[in-house]
């Protein structure tokens, strides 16, 4: 006569445990999409309406290390990264090159240029696209 498993019987999980990495730095605090003030210009940059991460200030495109993964506000550095090439197209879209001036990481963000209430502006992003072609 087959019976259960006895109340005592465990199943046994072994493995998963090494190939599994914690990310404690993963842990979103918050929407990861406040607005904050520019520390660059001053500028009150508002949350993108489009529920995407606000990376860098409109006006004078500079963006913050706060970031280890985009929109955790996991990193230390808190170093302010400045834009130093702008990359893609019109068609695929904008991505600026952010470069820490603290710990010299490189950073890609998305230009935010279709925001309807706060968009990058384009003269600045124009300016880096000559930078950047030179
Ligand atoms: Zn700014
Ligand atoms: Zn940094």
């Amino acid at each position: 006569m087959a019976r259960p498993p006895a109340k005592g019987s465990r199943q046994r999980r072994v493995g998963r445990s090494e190939g599994e990495r914690h990310h404690p730095l993963r842990q979103f605090v918050g929407s990861g999409n406040d607005g904050f003030v520019c520390l660059v210009c001053g500028t009150n940059v508002l949350p993108l309406l489009n529920g995407s991460f606000r990376s860098h200030c409109p006006e004078c495109l500079w963006s913050r290390h706060v970031d280890e993964a985009p929109g955790d506000r996991a990193s230390e550095c808190q170093g302010l990264m400045e834009p130093t090439r702008l990359e893609g197209s019109a068609a695929s879209g904008w991505t600026l090159v952010h470069r820490c001036a603290k710990c010299g990481v490189l950073r890609r963000n998305r230009a935010a240029v279709n925001d309807p209430r706060q968009p990058d502006r384009w003269e600045r992003i124009l300016d880096l696209s000559v930078e950047s072609s030179r």
